[in-house]
């Protein structure tokens, strides 16, 4: 980086998520005068992920019904600038100053701030097996993954579905692809879904997913994704399994 800022904020906050708007608004209302902007790279702030499931399966009926607060609204009533599809590359803590590049545009610019908050999330883990590149193997992160597992879904065709891993997204995925017609086998590698939830309520769970229709594989590791440019099949330790669609969660 070696141009000097174009423009300074008060305070910076990278990634619009629930840590980032939170961050956010708790510093307007202490610092009435500052300047706070705040740069997502993806195209939305102030989202619910929690909601992402029924989203996909229908409950929730449009992906805007996950979005709390708009930028235009933080714009108006809090006084925060949201710069959407604005990706943070790199900072540098000495001069601070970081640098931004606008995703639609491709224009990179550099921008100084007083104060940084980093609230960057998660990435959600692809495990590098074999054929984990094929046509229809998704993960479920962001709202982006939400619309395009509902659009896959939406084109119709799908007979099976296979979830890795049960762990909370997995299990309420698994209940996604039923509700969506599709016959779904769930694999977890542990001997429980839910890893920690207690064997009680990891019974409870395993008695609700087989009345409805989900066969849970424990104990078993996935260990090939097959097909041509879709995925037909996932190989595991235990069996062959047909799918037309793969959540790894
Ligand atoms: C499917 C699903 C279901 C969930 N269900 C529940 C639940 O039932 N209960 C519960 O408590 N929690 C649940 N969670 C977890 C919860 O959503 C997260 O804990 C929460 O979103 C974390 O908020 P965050 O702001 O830290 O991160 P995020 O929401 O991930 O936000 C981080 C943001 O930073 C942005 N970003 C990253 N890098 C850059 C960069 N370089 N430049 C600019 N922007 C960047 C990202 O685009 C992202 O928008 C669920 C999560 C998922 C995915």
């Amino acid at each position: 980086m070696t141009a000097e800022a174009e423009s300074v904020s008060d305070l910076v906050v990278i990634g619009g998520g629930a840590a980032g708007m939170t961050a956010a608004s708790r510093a307007r209302r202490l610092r009435p005068d500052w300047r706070i902007t705040v740069f997502e790279r993806g195209d939305y702030v102030s989202f619910i992920l929690c909601g992402l499931p029924y989203y996909v399966d229908d409950v929730v009926a449009s992906h805007e019904s996950l979005i709390v607060y708009t930028p235009e609204f933080f714009e108006k009533e809090r006084r925060i600038e949201v710069r959407t599809g604005h990706e943070v590359g790199r900072i540098d803590h000495e001069r601070r100053l970081l640098e931004v590049r606008d995703l639609r545009t491709g224009r990179v610019f550099t921008h100084g701030y007083g104060k940084l908050v980093v609230a960057l999330g998660a990435e959600a883990v692809r495990p590098r097996l074999e054929g984990i590149d094929l046509g229809n193997i998704f993960v479920l992160r962001t709202i982006e993954d939400g619309r395009r597992i509902k659009a896959a879904l939406q084109e119709g065709g799908l007979r099976h579905g296979v979830v890795i891993g049960a762990g909370y997204v997995g299990v309420e995925m698994a209940e996604a692809l039923t509700e969506a017609g599709l016959e779904t086998v769930l694999i977890e590698a542990t001997a429980s879904v839910l890893p920690g939830i207690g064997v009680e309520i990891g019974e409870l769970v395993e008695r609700e997913l087989a009345d409805n229709g989900v066969r849970l594989h424990k104990e078993e590791m996935a260990q090939r994704l097959e097909g041509g440019q879709r995925v037909e099949g996932v190989l595991a330790s235990g069996g062959e399994y047909p799918a037309d669609i793969v959540i790894v969660s």
